[in-house]
């Protein structure tokens, strides 16, 4: 696994990725992707676009689903009637409490401070419990995630083995200690030079709040939407009244979230300012199960079609105490980002929580009717929802994680980035050998002809070898070398990115076979 810091160098080298507003020293937790990692990002949505809705077959039973089901699109306003979020939780409930280190100026999620006591194993195997100074570390509370013990940490460790020859220490997880007044006391922060230094946990609205109109009041509230989801279920009985979708179906859209996190990190893993694409796939109660289990499957299986590497990918359902109190299950898909194993995805059966909560706040009956149901009493009802809501900007990074590798090319070492060429930002590069001999030229032609079908790109610059290494950096999937054979038979080369071998195909084939080896 290579580190965080190869890929966000590689990013900033290339221009996949950089600091928002860099000029003025940046915004924390906000990106801007360049010119490759635009076309990456927008790649890898297009693919979400086509596998879901456009290119979805609405005749067909897709493997493993019970039925054949529509699939549209959306794109709702980014700007809401404010009683949107109070329907679904978000401005009473959207909030995770966090505390702050007086000490540091840290500001942690409470959820993800995990505190610890020690214990000292003796030779005769029996446990001493020390719990003078308990240990605060970034980690998932109540998960058995590896605690990563800072400087001060150590010393006092070190300094507790002193009188305690022999005996090694082992942390074990004092849950609720930041709740509690006393405990929270002897706590000793990452970093902090004296127990007792956070705050106890308090609760902070994820909600970019804004107004709308000329008049700051309290009127004209608004925010910016966390995420797509509310747009889609407020539009619910506009789709099903104007398109011919029936239960079950789905509605997909692509767009802008915003989030106050608390501590923005790892890169573009959690920013405030994402892009999400999300399903919410409706259908009948009795059903919800099957449709929850077929959506898990297929989001599942569609980030290893897109090649990302089965050893990186896991499938991950929660456990009862982890769900939201209205779902009625749920699965992350998440991947091993060299920061640690992470969510790129969420699978939720949200039951009618969502479109009842509108119902009763809108006063607006959204129930379904189904004019095809024979059974008079079943034929209006709130239908359920499974709802896979993937982060966009999540997906990019952990393509670009899953992509990078290093390795050695006629004894010369290269960064190449093993994109499949659905998501490769470039499809081909064009170069002529030299730069001279009429080779520049004819490049040239197949450059403008391949540019009609590929985002292809012409470099004339440098020894070939550099423009190869450049290209594999970028994650090229071809490179096409006009040569003295191109005058003269009417072929060129076309060398593969991840084998580096090196085909001749004629100029009349090329853009055939390009596609064909693209798979476009
Ligand atoms: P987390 O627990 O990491 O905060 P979440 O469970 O709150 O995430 P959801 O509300 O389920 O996330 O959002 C769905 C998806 O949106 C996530 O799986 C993720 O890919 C993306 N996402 C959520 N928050 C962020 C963020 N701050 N930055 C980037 N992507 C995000």
């Amino acid at each position: 696994m290579e580190s965080m810091e190869k890929i966000v160098s590689l990013c900033k080298r290339r221009g996949f990725i950089f600091p928002s507003s860099e000029i003025y020293g940046g915004l924390n937790g906000a990106w801007d992707y360049g010119p490759l990692g635009v076309e990456l990002k927008r790649n890898l949505k297009q693919a979400w676009w086509d596998d879901m809705v456009a290119h979805h077959d609405e005749t067909a039973t897709p493997q493993g689903a019970p039925q054949s089901f529509g699939m549209v699109g959306l794109d709702s306003a980014l700007l809401m009637n404010p009683k949107v979020w109070e329907a679904s939780g978000h401005v009473g409930g959207f909030s995770d409490p966090m505390v702050d280190d007086r000490e540091t100026r840290a500001r942690y999620r409470a959820d993800q401070l995990a505190v610890y006591a020690l214990e000292f194993i003796g030779s005769d195997g029996k446990l001493e419990r020390y719990d003078e100074v308990l240990f605060a570390a970034p980690g998932e509370v109540g998960k058995s995630t590896p605690v990563e013990l800072f400087e001060p940490h150590r010393k006092r460790i070190a300094s507790l083995q002193k009188g305690k020859p022999g005996k090694e220490a082992r942390p074990v997880a004092v849950p609720g200690a930041l709740q509690d007044e006393g405990l929270r006391a002897k706590v000793l922060a990452p970093g902090a030079s004296a127990p007792g230094t956070l705050t106890a946990p308090r609760a902070f609205n994820l909600m970019f709040k804004t107004h709308v109109g000329a008049l700051e009041d309290n009127q004209s509230v608004t925010y910016l939407r966390p995420e797509t989801a509310q747009g889609i279920f407020v539009n619910f009985k506009n789709v099903t009244d104007t398109s011919r979708v029936r239960v079950p179906f789905g509605i997909g859209q692509i767009g802008k979230a915003f989030r106050n996190e608390i501590n923005p990190r790892n890169f573009t893993f959690r920013s405030r300012e994402f892009e999400q694409m999300e399903i919410e796939f409706f259908c009948r109660a009795g059903e919800a199960e099957q449709w929850y289990q077929y959506w898990r499957e297929r989001r599942y299986r569609w980030y290893l079609d897109l090649g990302m590497k089965q050893e990186n990918l896991h499938l991950r359902e929660h456990e009862a105490s982890e769900l939201a109190h209205y779902a009625a299950g749920c699965a992350d898909v998440e991947y091993d980002f060299p920061f640690g194993r992470s969510e790129l995805e969420g699978i939720a059966n949200r039951t009618d929580f969502d479109l009842r909560q509108h119902m009763q706040m809108s006063g607006k009956d959204l129930r379904y009717f189904d004019d095809q149901e024979p059974n008079e009493d079943a034929r209006r009802f709130l239908p359920h929802v499974i709802e896979p809501s993937a982060g966009a900007d999540r997906g990019t990074l952990a393509f670009l994680c899953d992509a990078y590798s290093e390795d050695t090319v006629g004894g010369e070492a290269r960064t190449v980035l093993k994109l499949h060429p659905r998501l490769a930002p470039i499809k081909a590069a064009v170069f002529p050998l030299v730069k001279k001999d009429g080779m520049p030229e004819k490049a040239l032609e197949i450059y403008r002809t391949l540019k009609k079908h590929f985002n292809v790109y012409y470099d004339e610059k440098g020894a070939i070898g550099r423009r190869y290494r450049r290209q594999d950096e970028a994650g090229t999937p071809f490179c096409i070398t006009v040569d003295g054979d191109t005058l003269t038979a009417g072929s060129v080369t076309v060398r593969e990115r991840d084998s580096c071998e090196q085909t001749r195909v004629g100029v009349a084939e090329l853009a055939a076979v390009l596609g064909e080896r693209l798979g476009t």
